[in-house]
């Protein structure tokens, strides 16, 4: 089915203890889009770039058949930058800077052919355009939100209220915490639950994610890896494996949903591997299907 994507599209400069990019392609929207591309199709990507985007990136996106239509290129704008530096323990990382850019004034026009999308992600944007972006989409079959500290923070209200048309919410611990003003996050992800999402899922960096539902509690891992480069855009590429792989199989059982949540896992883990998007880059199916069957391995166990 088809998966509408919406967020940043950035050229970003990472340090890590282990080296750095400079200028390199990321975004929201880059990373969502091109882990569900491994799932699904069409991806249909909303975005704004300037007229220094490298036709390279352009590229990247449309050999994955990532539909760009959506994608507004400003000439006489720069691109969005955005520098991050990680420390030692790769969980904490420090923003350098964040040059908005073309996407100061981003206003996410649909494109006729994209109105009719059935599964819709909405990467981490002001809610108020969020909500924008939803108005003009008819009747979508899921959508799937992510949101920051910032707007926690600056735009509760508007929050709360996109929140309500969101059917699955994907944050962070600390996230969750600063939403709900409840430490415990089973408790956290309830509450919630009680302001609209139907599912939520909490990512806990290198200790996996949960998924909560009205009736499912579901924890999985994250893969052991003894090589973490760059944990740049593990978020939204585990939102991109796990919306891609619902859109593919349009079914939003608990089963189903649990197994969207080791797709993303297992994308998410490629991703780190590399600098920027190159975990991505020469990923292939079968690659991935070996690691979400280790990852069945990792937990699975017996009675006795
Ligand atoms: P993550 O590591 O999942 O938090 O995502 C990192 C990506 O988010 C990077 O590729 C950045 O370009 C992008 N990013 C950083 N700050 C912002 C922001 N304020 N708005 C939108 N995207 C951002």
């Amino acid at each position: 089915m088809s998966l509408l994507v919406v967020g940043s599209v950035a050229l970003d400069s990472v340090e890590t203890p282990f080296g750095n990019v400079k200028e390199a392609l990321g975004g929201s929207a880059v990373y969502i889009s091109t882990a569900a591309s491994f799932f699904t199709a069409p991806i249909r990507l909303v975005g704004v770039v300037g007229g220094d985007f490298s036709k390279k990136h352009i590229e990247f996106l449309e050999e994955r058949d990532i539909d760009l239509e959506g994608l507004q290129i400003i000439e006489k704008e720069k691109t969005f930058r955005w520098g991050g530096r990680y420390h030692y323990d790769l969980n904490s990382r420090d923003t350098l800077f964040t040059e908005l850019n073309a996407f100061e004034r981003f206003d996410p026009v649909i494109p006729l052919s994209y109105k009719k999308t059935a599964y819709v992600c909405l990467g981490n944007i002001d809610p108020v355009l969020q909500r924008q972006v939803l108005e003009q989409i008819q009747t979508p079959r899921l959508v799937l939100g992510d949101t920051m500290n910032y707007w926690i923070e600056t735009k509760p209200k508007e929050l709360t209220d996109t929140m309500k048309v969101m059917d699955v919410i994907v944050v962070n611990e600390s996230e969750a915490r600063l939403l709900t003003h409840e430490p415990n996050l089973i408790k956290a992800a309830k509450r919630i639950i009680a302001i609209g999402p139907k599912v939520v899922i909490i990512k806990k960096g290198e200790h996996g994610a949960i998924l909560v539902t009205n009736d499912t509690i579901f924890s999985a891992p994250a893969y052991p890896l003894e090589n973490i480069y760059d944990p740049t855009g593990a978020g939204d590429t585990f939102a991109g494996g796990f919306a891609g792989w619902l859109a593919k199989t349009d079914d939003l059982s608990s089963e189903n949903l649990k197994r969207a949540v080791i797709y993303g896992s297992s994308l998410a883990s490629f991703c780190v591997e590399q600098f920027s998007v190159d975990g991505l880059r020469d990923l292939t199916k079968l690659k991935i299907q070996d690691r979400y069957r280790s990852f069945m391995e990792l937990s699975r166990f017996d009675e006795r």
